[in-house]
């Protein structure tokens, strides 16, 4: 029978609040997903971990060795697939936990994906074009072993963006001899990227938003809206509903946020964010600490900034109908609870944000077929199949009486647990 204490646990090695979080939502899912014990354990853990330090010649002369890391979940079902990210933040228990939110996130959306996640400890703020290159093409030899159009794929994720892509899909084919777009996901359309990636996380939290305040009667044009994080996914969720005639009356980034009960300007406040860097002292509004930001009183409530927002001290003061997470790992376990007492629907990330690996899902299939397809099939596709997961996702927690985090991470564990029994249990 398999347990914990029989095996060598490596518990210590993940040691991190996030992985804290991950495990005690799988161990709150697993009873639901009628798994194997022998399976449970194993998805406990990563199946690979890196552990990398990346030098770099700084612009003034100087060096500076970074940490970096991958993290490699699950690859029952596939290659693993996630995101690359440069943050102060970075640590190992926090790219395992990232990575397993990505396993669950890829099968819930059946994509033939396991789950990675990696990242350097630096903050990219400080450092110039030139270094975060230098950064990328080191960092990315220094993968060369593990990853693979079949074994992971990177992408982006906070603060990497196309740029970087391109330089990772550059160092490995420079690499192998030959052009290998299929490497990466989120590259500029010009080396194999696909068009409506860029848009495609903010676009599918909209589109996951919109169906759930159908269900619950709240339509979303009729919905005031508040968006943390004004990056790639909280930028393009906050114009997506906006033209889906809903208000978005609050917005922050890093530099702070910006109110306008009448509804912000969002064109303009993107070219001023282009302009200034953030979206602190934007006109025609008041400003708001991000802390007020999370309390302000609203419909929806946009986490599209990073993990840990909403947490045990300020869930009983978030006054707002629904949270979509944007973000990965934005509500803690403890305010998750806090907030099903109160009646406020969450819709979890492994659902809300999935739309950015489903395209990336696509671009790779096009760059291994190469052949592209049309904005317009992308988009209708990347519809059907966040459609047909916020379906199953509402029809468990119905079923079964769950909140629809744990609904959506028994439908991901159950999809990957039904591929490893098929498999078998090696050797
Ligand atoms: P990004 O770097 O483009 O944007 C992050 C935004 O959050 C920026 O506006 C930044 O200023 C803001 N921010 C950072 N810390 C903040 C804080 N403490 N308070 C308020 N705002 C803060 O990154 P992104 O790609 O938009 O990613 C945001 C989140 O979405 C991350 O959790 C990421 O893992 C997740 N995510 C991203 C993608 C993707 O395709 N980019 C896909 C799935 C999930």
């Amino acid at each position: 029978m398999a347990s914990v204490e029989q095996g060598a646990s490596t518990e210590l090695e993940w040691d991190a609040p996030l992985f804290h979080t991950a495990v005690t939502q799988l161990e709150q899912a697993l009873p639901h997903a009628d798994v194997d014990d022998a399976i449970g354990l194993r998805l406990r853990y990563p199946e690979q971990a890196v552990m990398l330090s990346v030098p770099v010649k700084l612009d003034d002369g100087t060096a500076a060795v970074f940490p970096a890391y991958r993290v490699q979940h699950s690859s029952a079902l596939g290659p693993t697939k996630g995101g690359i990210r440069y943050d102060q933040e970075v640590t190992l228990g926090e790219c395992a936990a990232l990575a397993m939110w990505m396993t669950w996130k890829c099968a819930l959306l059946r994509l033939p994906y396991g789950g990675a996640k990696g990242g350097v400890r630096c903050n990219p703020r400080q450092m110039s074009q030139g270094e975060i290159q230098r950064l990328t093409r080191r960092f990315t030899s220094e993968l060369l072993p593990f990853i693979g159009p079949q074994e992971d794929i990177p992408a982006p994720d906070m603060a990497t963006n196309e740029q970087t892509m391109a330089w990772m899909m550059d160092t490995y084919s420079m690499q192998v001899g030959h052009a290998v777009p299929e490497i990466v996901t989120g590259k500029p359309v010009s080396i194999g990227g696909s068009v409506f990636r860029h848009e495609a996380t903010g676009a599918g939290v909209v589109i996951v938003t919109e169906r759930a305040c159908a269900r619950l009667g709240m339509p979303l044009a009729r919905q005031r809206c508040v968006v943390q994080g004004f990056g790639n996914v909280g930028g393009i969720a906050a114009t997506e509903l906006a033209e889906r005639g809903a208000r978005v009356i609050a917005v922050s980034d890093v530099t702070g946020g910006v109110l306008n009960e009448a509804g912000l300007d969002l064109p303009a406040l993107h070219a001023w964010v282009r302009e200034h860097g953030g979206v602190a002292d934007f006109a025609e509004s008041q400003h708001i600490t991000n802390a007020e930001l999370l309390e302000l009183p609203c419909d929806v409530l946009v986490l599209a900034a990073r993990e840990d927002q909403v947490t045990a001290e300020n869930a009983t003061r978030v006054e707002t109908r629904l949270v979509a997470e944007g973000a990965n790992g934005p509500t803690s376990v403890e305010a998750d609870e806090i907030l099903a007492e109160r009646g406020i629907y969450v819709l979890p990330d492994v659902l809300t944000n999935a739309g950015g690996v489903t395209v990336s899902y696509f671009e790779w299939v096009q760059d291994l077929g190469r052949l592209f397809w049309t904005r317009n099939e992308i988009r209708a596709r990347l519809s059907d199949k966040l459609t047909d997961a916020f379906d199953r996702v509402w029809r468990l927690a119905e079923d079964r009486g769950l909140t629809l985090r744990s609904a959506a991470l028994v439908g991901g564990i159950r999809e990957v647990a039904g591929a490893m029994e098929a498999r078998g249990f090696y050797p």
